[in-house]
């Protein structure tokens, strides 16, 4: 599918043909992932963050946010729920701290692997080259980096980037040489953002072979720049019906990859966005295991962090609400199905010229 025809379907309203899309995408997703749907147990380590995103709630200039970072005693509580319920990952996330050390995050690394059978994801921001190196290497198996946006300029009116870095882009290529499972993924809706980028963001996953994917709504936050920004008539729109296209286009354009059903998308819609993620291309959810009292200091937008359910039991209603649309639940680690092309290096070096 090209550029093009991808910018066309994200611009369709007609019903009839967006439910053709949503059961196109469903059918890739049976064929190329199948039914299980994977559980990553997510845990939001520390919400200090050093950067100033227009766009984040956890924006290192924002008062009035009570800071935290959870002792590793806090960590290892989390992941015994996840190996208690099952699941076959957790995803450690944060701002971006260097306050979490990278000493401090290997011997946590070391010791879940050394306790549980876990797969570990890494979302924790663009870290040192060596810190991302001695993490792969006491057993880390995955890291998400989203590169938010493929139009640079954009990105960088949104994401304020220091001189010496190396760029997402080249992160994410850097990250694959180290042997990690490689993930990214998109905003929809971020103000700014056209059409156009949306096509070449979706084309762009495809180009970079990527092993996970994230494509979720933005949603604006008050305490934020990004909040206040009125969307340009010819913009992507808000809210979910843009994000549901592109996560359906982005199954077409990458049969094999594990992509989420965002937790954006669910605090948009808290009764059904799970569904519908779920139902037009997603295989993996990722219910939340931050111990109760930090959830909603992990105000990335609003509405996150808690919708009045239950800590203890919000997993067990995700696995019923999952296995109600009749898919089974993922066993083990849910590994990326599909190995990595070599010549995707050579597209990130295109892709940033
Ligand atoms: N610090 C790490 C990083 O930047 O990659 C990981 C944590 S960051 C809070 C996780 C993701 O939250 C970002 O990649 C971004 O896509 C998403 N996010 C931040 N602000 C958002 C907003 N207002 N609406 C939707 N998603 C948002």
């Amino acid at each position: 599918m090209d550029r093009s025809t991808i910018c066309s379907w994200l611009t369709e309203r007609d019903p009839a043909r967006l439910q053709a899309l949503w059961d196109w995408a469903d059918r890739v997703r049976a064929s190329g992932v199948g039914d299980a749907v994977h559980l990553r147990g997510l845990i939001e380590v520390s919400n200090y963050c050093v950067r100033d995103c227009s766009y984040c709630g956890l924006r290192r200039p924002r008062g009035g946010l009570p800071r935290y970072r959870l002792s590793e005693e806090e960590v290892m509580q989390a992941v015994r729920r996840a190996v208690e319920w099952g699941f076959g990952t957790v995803v450690l996330q944060s701002g971006e701290d260097p306050g979490l050390e990278a000493g401090w995050m290997r011997s946590l690394v070391t010791r879940i692997k050394k306790e549980t059978s876990l797969a570990i994801t890494l979302s924790l921001g663009e870290r040192r080259r060596d810190e991302l190196a001695a993490w792969r290497d006491s057993g880390a198996d995955r890291y998400l980096l989203k590169f938010e946006t493929s139009n640079r300029e954009l990105y960088r009116r949104i994401h304020p980037e220091r001189a010496d870095e190396p760029g997402r882009l080249s992160l994410l290529a850097h990250l694959r040489d180290l042997g990690y499972e490689v993930g990214s993924g998109v905003m929809v809706g971020i103000p700014g953002q056209t059409f156009d980028d949306l096509s070449r963001d979706i084309e762009l996953f495809g180009e970079l072979d990527l092993d996970m994917i994230s494509v979720g709504p933005f949603i604006p936050h008050p305490a934020t720049p990004l909040g206040h920004e009125v969307l340009s008539a010819n913009g992507v729109p808000g809210g979910s019906e843009v994000a549901l296209a592109a996560m359906a286009l982005t199954r077409i354009k990458c049969p094999r990859a594990n992509i989420p059903t965002t937790t954006a998308l669910s605090t948009l819609d808290v009764g059904a966005g799970l569904e519908r993620g779920l139902n037009v291309g997603a295989n993996v959810v990722m219910p939340n295991l931050t111990p109760p009292p930090y959830r909603q200091l992990y105000q990335v937008y609003p509405g996150k962090g808690g919708n009045g359910e239950d800590p203890t039991t919000e997993p067990r209603r995700i696995i019923e609400r999952i296995r109600a649309l009749g898919r089974c639940i993922g066993d083990g680690r849910g590994d990326a199905p599909k190995s990595w092309a070599p010549a995707a290096a050579a597209l990130v070096a295109e892709v940033r010229t």
